[in-house]
Formats: structure tokens, C-alpha cells, sequence
């Protein structure tokens, strides 16, 4: 194996380090605590999971962390209610809604109910349109994090060929603005790409966020290029044991990591970094509704 792995386990307790240092400055300086408001509706369990440790690593660096979980079958004027209150509370400087919502809620009216500047989650279309046209935004926080771990690694990412695989509003689209304000030349890539083989062969940079176990393996891969593997997909393990199971990216790592020249894996790759993505723009949400100076390195 010779790429050099990207630690996002690591890189994500340096960003939330860093996070809880500027949390601890507001306190001192200006008497402020910024505060983080999580909406849950309905028993998804992976959504219990991650609301859960969302509020756990909030009160970590000092923050203020506020949970609503609601029912199953919770009106939309109910959520909008509660969005309604939390954009109202000058407590709360972040408010994310958990998604997926349950069928009978319509997400982008949910979405849009937030206010753009508490919208810690960046998926409000103001500040898509923000982000798109290269102003000050909440920027999504898995693409943020991916920027930072490629940010770290290459200093510059000025002229560099990337190729982004997926055109999802969460992560695909999103990342391939901020490569591109960073001024890589930048290909989206999706289901309906014509040889995707040969596009990701061009890429110094690949993000791979598709949510197919495994499949880009390591000869689409440029020699020494950096690839980021977004995915997130669960198979079965029998091999670790009755009904176990174990996680792999959308990248084949042990072909992928032969070739390229960095790589982050899965887990411990781009996962950790989304948790602290969303606490530096809790942070940067606050440091905005104050009129106070950004911390350096914690946006876009
Ligand atoms: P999505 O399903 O919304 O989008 C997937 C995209 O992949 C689509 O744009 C589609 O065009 C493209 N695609 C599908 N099949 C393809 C193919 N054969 N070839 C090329 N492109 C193809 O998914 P998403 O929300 O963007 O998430 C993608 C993956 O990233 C999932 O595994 C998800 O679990 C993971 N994810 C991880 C994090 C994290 O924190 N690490 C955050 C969000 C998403």
C-alpha cells in the first residue's frame, strides 16, 4: 500500500479542539455561548445514533445543546412551530433538522422555514444560491469537511483536475462549488456519465459520494491522485460473526490505496469530520449574529 491515509478521526479532534478553544474565547470575551438546536421527528435508528452523539460532542466543546424530538406523525405546522421558536431563540445560533423527514413532511418547505443565517446545515436555498455565487454561506458540512482534509493535505488546490462522482444536493453539488472556488477544473460525474472509468482516470482529485459499496476500484484511479471517499455503506460480515456487519466507502480501499497518493478511509475518513464541520458552523453562526471576526480555517 503506498498512499498516505488521511486521518479524518484525527484531523476531526484537531477541528473540534480548535473549536472548543474559540467557544471558550466567547465566553470570556464577550459573555456569549453559542447554541446548537437539533430537531429529530419519528424513530429512525441511524438518525437516533447520530442526533445523539451531535449532542453529546456540542456539550464537548462548550457549547449549548437543545434536542426536539417529535412523533412519527407530527404535523407540518407543528415542526414549523418549532423551527418557527428556535429561529426566534437568540440562544440557539444553529438549528438542523434530521433528515430524511417522514413521508408526509415536505422537506424543502421544512428546509426553507430555517433561518438562512442558523442554518448550520447549508442546505437553505439561500445559501445554495450564496455558495454558487461565491459569497459568505453556510456551507454543507460533509463537503466542508472534505475541503478542509484536502485543504490540509495540498495547501493549494489551484488548477487541479477533480472529479466529484455523485450530484446530490447534500454532497455532490455542494463539493463541486467549493472546488471550484478553490479553482480546481471540475467534473461532476453521476449515474448517466458515458465511461466514468476514463473521467475519474483524469482526476487528481476524486470524491467519491455515491452510496455503491466499493465501486470505484483502484485502476479508475491516476497514480497519486487524492481521493475522498464519502460513502457510507454497510454489508454483512459473517465472517466477524452471526448477524455482523462492518462498513465500507464507495471506493475499493486496498486497490484504491495502492495507487493514489492519499486517501481518507471508511470509517475514519470523512465521516468524523462531518460532526465537526457542523460545530465549526454553530461557531461561525454565533461569531456572524454578533458582528464578531470569524475564527481562521473553520470555513470555506
Ligand atoms: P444520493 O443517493 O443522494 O446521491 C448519489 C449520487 O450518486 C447521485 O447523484 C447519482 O447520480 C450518483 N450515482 C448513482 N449511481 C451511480 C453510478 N453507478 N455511477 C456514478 N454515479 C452514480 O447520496 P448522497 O446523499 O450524496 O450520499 C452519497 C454517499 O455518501 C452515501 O453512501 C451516504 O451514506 C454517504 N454520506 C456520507 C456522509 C458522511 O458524513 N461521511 C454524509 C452524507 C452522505
Amino acid at each position: 500500500m503506498s498512499a498516505q491515509v488521511i486521518d479524518g478521526k484525527a484531523f476531526a479532534a484537531k477541528v473540534r479542539a480548535q473549536v472548543a478553544t474559540e467557544v471558550g474565547k466567547l465566553a470570556t470575551e464577550h459573555d456569549l455561548v453559542p447554541g446548537l438546536a437539533v430537531v429529530l421527528v419519528g424513530e429512525d435508528p441511524a438518525s437516533q445514533v447520530y442526533v445523539r452523539s451531535k449532542g453529546k460532542m456540542t456539550v464537548e466543546v462548550g457549547m449549548k445543546s437543545v434536542e426536539h424530538r417529535l412523533d412519527d406523525d407530527t404535523t407540518e405546522a407543528a415542526l414549523l412551530d418549532v423551527i418557527k421558536s428556535l429561529n426566534e431563540d437568540p440562544t440557539i445560533h444553529g438549528i438542523l433538522v434530521q433528515l430524511p423527514l417522514p413521508k408526509h413532511l415536505n422537506e424543502d418547505l421544512v428546509i426553507g422555514s430555517i433561518d438562512p443565517a442558523k442554518d448550520v446545515d447549508g442546505f437553505h436555498i439561500s445559501n445554495v444560491g450564496l455558495l454558487g455565487t461565491g459569497q459568505k454561506s453556510m456551507v454543507p458540512c460533509t463537503p466542508l469537511g472534505c475541503l478542509m482534509m484536502l485543504r490540509d493535505h495540498h495547501g493549494s488546490l489551484s488548477g487541479m483536475d477533480a472529479v466529484v462522482i455523485g450530484r446530490s444536493n447534500i454532497v455532490g453539488k455542494p463539493m463541486a462549488q467549493l472546488l471550484l472556488g478553490d479553482s480546481c477544473t471540475v467534473t461532476i460525474a453521476h449515474s448517466r456519465t458515458k465511461d466514468l472509468p476514463d473521467v475519474v482516470r483524469r482526476a487528481d482529485i476524486v470524491v467519491a459520494a455515491v452510496g455503491r459499496p466499493e465501486m470505484v476500484p483502484g485502476d479508475w484511479i491516476k497514480p497519486g491522485a487524492t481521493v475522498i471517499d464519502v460513502g457510507i455503506n454497510r454489508l454483512d460480515a459473517p465472517e466477524k460473526g452471526e448477524g455482523k456487519t462492518r462498513l465500507v466507502g464507495d471506493v475499493h480501499y486496498e486497490s484504491a490505496a495502492a495507487v493514489a497518493g492519499a486517501i481518507t478511509p471508511v470509517p475514519g475518513g470523512v465521516g468524523p469530520m462531518t460532526i465537526a464541520c457542523l460545530l465549526a458552523n454553530t461557531l461561525t453562526a454565533c461569531c456572524r449574529a454578533n458582528g464578531l471576526p470569524e475564527p481562521e480555517g473553520l470555513t470555506a
